[in-house]
Protein backbone atom coordinates (compact mmCIF):
# COMPACT_ATOMS: atom_id res chain seq x y z
CA UNK A 1 0.00 0.00 0.00
CA UNK A 2 1.00 3.44 -0.77
CA UNK A 3 0.09 7.32 -1.28
CA UNK A 4 -0.03 9.25 -4.32
CA UNK A 5 -1.19 12.84 -3.81
CA UNK A 6 -3.54 11.73 -0.75
CA UNK A 7 -5.28 8.49 -2.37
CA UNK A 8 -3.94 5.01 -1.40
CA UNK A 9 -3.93 1.96 -3.73
CA UNK A 10 -3.28 -1.45 -2.17
CA UNK A 11 -4.21 -2.95 1.27
CA UNK A 12 -8.28 -2.41 0.66
CA UNK A 13 -7.62 1.20 -1.14
CA UNK A 14 -8.90 0.71 -4.66
CA UNK A 15 -8.32 3.56 -7.33
CA UNK A 16 -10.36 4.48 -10.28
CA UNK A 17 -8.02 6.15 -12.83
CA UNK A 18 -9.73 7.59 -15.99
CA UNK A 19 -9.35 10.07 -18.24
CA UNK A 20 -8.88 10.26 -22.46
CA UNK A 21 -6.47 8.36 -24.03
CA UNK A 22 -4.61 11.07 -25.21
CA UNK A 23 -4.74 14.94 -24.09
CA UNK A 24 -6.00 16.42 -27.67
CA UNK A 25 -6.90 20.21 -26.49
CA UNK A 26 -7.71 22.24 -23.38
CA UNK A 27 -11.51 21.57 -23.60
CA UNK A 28 -11.54 18.00 -23.93
CA UNK A 29 -8.88 17.58 -21.22
CA UNK A 30 -10.86 19.85 -18.81
CA UNK A 31 -14.24 18.64 -19.45
CA UNK A 32 -13.30 15.05 -18.80
CA UNK A 33 -11.09 16.18 -15.60
CA UNK A 34 -14.30 17.80 -14.30
CA UNK A 35 -16.84 14.67 -15.19
CA UNK A 36 -14.58 12.15 -14.32
CA UNK A 37 -14.09 13.61 -10.89
CA UNK A 38 -17.85 14.43 -9.81
CA UNK A 39 -18.46 10.67 -10.65
CA UNK A 40 -15.71 9.44 -8.49
CA UNK A 41 -12.36 8.52 -10.54
CA UNK A 42 -9.17 8.99 -7.64
CA UNK A 43 -6.79 9.99 -10.29
CA UNK A 44 -6.61 11.33 -14.08
CA UNK A 45 -4.89 10.02 -16.97
CA UNK A 46 -3.98 10.86 -20.05
CA UNK A 47 -1.14 10.94 -22.72
CA UNK A 48 1.20 14.00 -23.89
CA UNK A 49 3.75 11.27 -25.29
CA UNK A 50 1.65 8.36 -27.49
CA UNK A 51 3.70 5.21 -28.50
CA UNK A 52 1.60 4.44 -32.17
CA UNK A 53 1.68 1.42 -33.84
CA UNK A 54 2.57 3.75 -36.66
CA UNK A 55 5.18 6.68 -36.92
CA UNK A 56 2.72 8.35 -39.20
CA UNK A 57 0.26 8.76 -36.67
CA UNK A 58 -0.35 12.04 -33.86
CA UNK A 59 2.23 11.45 -31.03
CA UNK A 60 0.70 13.52 -28.71
CA UNK A 61 1.09 16.96 -27.93
CA UNK A 62 4.19 16.29 -25.94
CA UNK A 63 4.96 19.16 -23.95
CA UNK A 64 1.79 21.23 -24.50
CA UNK A 65 0.02 18.27 -23.48
CA UNK A 66 2.01 18.32 -20.33
CA UNK A 67 0.87 22.11 -19.64
CA UNK A 68 -2.39 20.95 -19.82
CA UNK A 69 -2.47 18.18 -17.12
CA UNK A 70 -0.70 20.63 -14.93
CA UNK A 71 -3.59 23.10 -15.48
CA UNK A 72 -6.13 19.82 -15.05
CA UNK A 73 -4.45 18.88 -11.63
CA UNK A 74 -4.31 22.67 -10.56
CA UNK A 75 -8.26 22.76 -10.91
CA UNK A 76 -9.31 19.42 -10.25
CA UNK A 77 -6.62 18.45 -7.56
CA UNK A 78 -6.87 14.93 -8.68
CA UNK A 79 -3.02 13.27 -8.99
CA UNK A 80 -2.17 12.35 -12.56
CA UNK A 81 -1.00 9.76 -14.71
CA UNK A 82 0.87 10.19 -17.79
CA UNK A 83 2.96 8.19 -19.75
CA UNK A 84 7.08 8.32 -20.16
CA UNK A 85 8.52 7.22 -23.88
CA UNK A 86 12.05 8.90 -23.61
CA UNK A 87 14.03 9.02 -20.89
CA UNK A 88 15.27 12.48 -22.36
CA UNK A 89 11.54 13.75 -21.37
CA UNK A 90 11.65 12.46 -17.70
CA UNK A 91 12.20 15.64 -16.22
CA UNK A 92 9.42 17.14 -18.22
CA UNK A 93 7.26 14.46 -17.28
CA UNK A 94 8.39 14.67 -13.95
CA UNK A 95 7.08 18.04 -13.13
CA UNK A 96 3.47 17.19 -13.72
CA UNK A 97 3.60 13.31 -13.35
CA UNK A 98 2.35 11.97 -9.90
CA UNK A 99 2.49 8.51 -11.34
CA UNK A 100 4.53 7.62 -14.73
CA UNK A 101 3.53 5.47 -16.79
CA UNK A 102 5.08 2.54 -18.55
CA UNK A 103 3.47 1.54 -21.43
CA UNK A 104 3.19 -2.23 -22.72
CA UNK A 105 5.89 -2.09 -25.32
CA UNK A 106 8.73 -0.43 -23.19
CA UNK A 107 8.04 -3.05 -20.73
CA UNK A 108 10.76 -4.16 -20.99
CA UNK A 109 13.01 -1.01 -21.79
CA UNK A 110 15.29 -1.46 -18.75
CA UNK A 111 17.35 1.91 -18.97
CA UNK A 112 13.87 3.77 -18.96
CA UNK A 113 13.24 1.47 -16.22
CA UNK A 114 16.16 2.19 -14.16
CA UNK A 115 15.89 5.64 -14.61
CA UNK A 116 12.55 6.14 -13.35
CA UNK A 117 13.34 3.99 -10.45
CA UNK A 118 15.90 6.74 -9.28
CA UNK A 119 13.86 9.26 -10.13
CA UNK A 120 11.74 7.95 -7.15
CA UNK A 121 8.22 8.56 -8.82
CA UNK A 122 5.37 6.45 -8.71
CA UNK A 123 5.01 4.17 -11.74
CA UNK A 124 2.32 2.55 -13.22
CA UNK A 125 3.80 -0.34 -15.53
CA UNK A 126 2.15 -2.39 -17.65
CA UNK A 127 2.36 -5.97 -19.10
CA UNK A 128 3.73 -6.56 -22.65
CA UNK A 129 1.95 -7.86 -25.22
CA UNK A 130 3.53 -10.80 -25.08
CA UNK A 131 5.06 -10.95 -21.69
CA UNK A 132 4.92 -13.65 -18.93
CA UNK A 133 3.87 -12.49 -15.26
CA UNK A 134 7.86 -13.65 -14.42
CA UNK A 135 9.05 -11.13 -17.17
CA UNK A 136 6.65 -8.17 -15.95
CA UNK A 137 7.33 -8.87 -12.00
CA UNK A 138 11.30 -8.68 -13.28
CA UNK A 139 10.45 -5.55 -15.06
CA UNK A 140 8.94 -4.45 -11.44
CA UNK A 141 12.60 -5.27 -10.09
CA UNK A 142 14.31 -2.89 -12.24
CA UNK A 143 12.66 0.00 -10.86
CA UNK A 144 12.58 -1.55 -7.28
CA UNK A 145 16.33 -2.20 -7.52
CA UNK A 146 16.63 1.77 -7.70
CA UNK A 147 14.84 1.42 -3.94
CA UNK A 148 11.73 2.73 -5.59
CA UNK A 149 9.17 0.90 -3.87
CA UNK A 150 6.37 2.81 -5.73
CA UNK A 151 5.55 0.20 -8.44
CA UNK A 152 1.65 -0.39 -9.63
CA UNK A 153 1.38 -3.02 -11.94
CA UNK A 154 -1.01 -3.01 -14.89
CA UNK A 155 -2.58 -5.86 -16.80
CA UNK A 156 -4.11 -4.69 -19.83
CA UNK A 157 -4.55 -7.61 -22.24
CA UNK A 158 -2.12 -10.36 -24.04
CA UNK A 159 -2.05 -11.12 -27.54
CA UNK A 160 -3.30 -14.74 -28.08
CA UNK A 161 -4.56 -16.62 -31.01
CA UNK A 162 -8.21 -15.40 -30.54
CA UNK A 163 -9.30 -12.38 -32.98
CA UNK A 164 -12.56 -11.57 -31.90
CA UNK A 165 -10.92 -8.95 -30.16
CA UNK A 166 -7.87 -6.72 -29.77
CA UNK A 167 -6.24 -8.75 -27.19
CA UNK A 168 -7.48 -11.23 -24.25
CA UNK A 169 -7.55 -9.73 -20.63
CA UNK A 170 -5.82 -12.24 -18.22
CA UNK A 171 -7.72 -11.81 -15.21
CA UNK A 172 -6.23 -14.40 -13.43
CA UNK A 173 -2.79 -12.69 -13.67
CA UNK A 174 -4.48 -10.34 -10.76
CA UNK A 175 -4.77 -12.59 -7.84
CA UNK A 176 -1.38 -14.68 -9.37
CA UNK A 177 1.00 -11.13 -8.93
CA UNK A 178 -0.88 -10.52 -6.04
CA UNK A 179 0.10 -13.81 -4.31
CA UNK A 180 3.99 -13.32 -5.65
CA UNK A 181 4.22 -9.93 -4.72
CA UNK A 182 3.21 -7.11 -2.52
CA UNK A 183 2.65 -4.63 -5.21
CA UNK A 184 -0.62 -3.23 -6.20
CA UNK A 185 -2.18 -4.74 -9.38
CA UNK A 186 -4.36 -2.89 -11.55
CA UNK A 187 -6.72 -3.76 -14.48
CA UNK A 188 -6.80 -1.65 -18.08
CA UNK A 189 -9.99 -3.17 -19.80
CA UNK A 190 -10.11 -0.36 -22.52
CA UNK A 191 -6.79 -1.35 -24.06
CA UNK A 192 -7.61 -5.18 -24.35
CA UNK A 193 -11.44 -5.07 -25.18
CA UNK A 194 -10.63 -2.27 -27.89
CA UNK A 195 -14.08 -1.66 -27.81
CA UNK A 196 -16.58 0.22 -25.61
CA UNK A 197 -19.27 -2.37 -24.65
CA UNK A 198 -16.83 -5.05 -23.16
CA UNK A 199 -15.19 -1.91 -21.23
CA UNK A 200 -17.95 -2.16 -18.34
CA UNK A 201 -18.28 -5.96 -17.73
CA UNK A 202 -14.71 -6.29 -17.85
CA UNK A 203 -13.87 -3.84 -15.33
CA UNK A 204 -16.73 -5.08 -13.16
CA UNK A 205 -14.96 -8.87 -13.25
CA UNK A 206 -11.76 -7.08 -12.83
CA UNK A 207 -13.05 -5.58 -9.78
CA UNK A 208 -15.03 -8.56 -8.52
CA UNK A 209 -11.59 -10.42 -8.77
CA UNK A 210 -9.78 -8.42 -6.21
CA UNK A 211 -7.70 -6.03 -8.72
CA UNK A 212 -6.79 -2.72 -6.34
CA UNK A 213 -8.14 -0.49 -9.26
CA UNK A 214 -8.50 0.32 -13.03
CA UNK A 215 -7.36 2.42 -15.32
CA UNK A 216 -10.17 3.30 -18.17
CA UNK A 217 -10.42 5.33 -20.73
CA UNK A 218 -13.48 7.82 -21.05
CA UNK A 219 -14.01 11.15 -23.77
CA UNK A 220 -16.68 13.88 -24.10
CA UNK A 221 -17.03 12.65 -28.33
CA UNK A 222 -15.50 9.30 -28.54
CA UNK A 223 -16.61 9.63 -32.49
CA UNK A 224 -13.82 12.28 -33.27
CA UNK A 225 -11.18 11.31 -30.86
CA UNK A 226 -7.80 11.29 -32.04
CA UNK A 227 -6.86 7.99 -30.89
CA UNK A 228 -8.48 4.92 -29.45
CA UNK A 229 -12.02 6.32 -30.20
CA UNK A 230 -14.16 2.79 -30.25
CA UNK A 231 -12.84 2.09 -26.65
CA UNK A 232 -12.94 5.34 -24.95
CA UNK A 233 -16.28 5.51 -22.16
CA UNK A 234 -18.99 8.18 -23.41
CA UNK A 235 -18.18 11.32 -19.94
CA UNK A 236 -22.19 10.68 -19.83
CA UNK A 237 -21.93 7.27 -18.87
CA UNK A 238 -19.20 7.64 -16.41
CA UNK A 239 -20.97 8.35 -13.17
CA UNK A 240 -22.95 5.16 -13.42
CA UNK A 241 -19.81 3.15 -14.43
CA UNK A 242 -18.22 4.58 -11.31
CA UNK A 243 -20.57 3.48 -8.91
CA UNK A 244 -21.01 -0.24 -10.44
CA UNK A 245 -17.43 -0.41 -10.51
CA UNK A 246 -17.44 0.94 -6.48
CA UNK A 247 -19.92 -1.77 -5.75
CA UNK A 248 -17.83 -4.87 -7.47
CA UNK A 249 -14.79 -3.61 -5.36
CA UNK A 250 -17.13 -3.26 -2.38
CA UNK A 251 -17.80 -7.19 -2.54
CA UNK A 252 -14.18 -7.89 -3.22
CA UNK A 253 -13.65 -6.02 0.13
CA UNK A 254 -12.27 -2.58 -1.53
CA UNK A 255 -13.46 1.29 -0.93
CA UNK A 256 -12.31 4.15 -3.15
CA UNK A 257 -9.83 6.42 -2.05
CA UNK A 258 -10.61 9.57 -2.96
CA UNK A 259 -8.77 12.71 -0.91
C1 LIG B 1 -2.37 3.85 -23.19
O1 LIG B 1 -2.53 3.68 -21.96
O2 LIG B 1 -2.88 4.81 -23.79
C2 LIG B 1 -1.61 2.85 -23.96
C3 LIG B 1 -1.07 3.14 -25.13
O3 LIG B 1 -1.56 1.63 -23.38
P1 LIG B 1 -0.70 0.33 -23.70
O4 LIG B 1 0.72 0.68 -23.48
O5 LIG B 1 -1.23 -0.67 -22.70
O6 LIG B 1 -1.01 -0.07 -25.12
MN1 LIG C 1 -5.22 4.51 -25.54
Amino acid sequence: MFEIGGRRIGGGNFALIAGPCTVESREQLLETARAVKDGGATMLRGGAYKPRTSPYAFQGLGQEGLRLLAEAKAETGMPIVTELMDVRDIEAVAEVADVVQVGARNMQNYTLLSEIGRSGLPVLLKRGLAATLEELLMAAEYVLKEGNEQVILCERGIRTFETAYRFTLDLMAVPTLQRLSHLPVVVDPSHAAGRRDLVGPLSLAAAAVGADGIIVEVHPNPEEAICDGPQQLRLEDFAEYASLVERAAQIAGKAFSNA
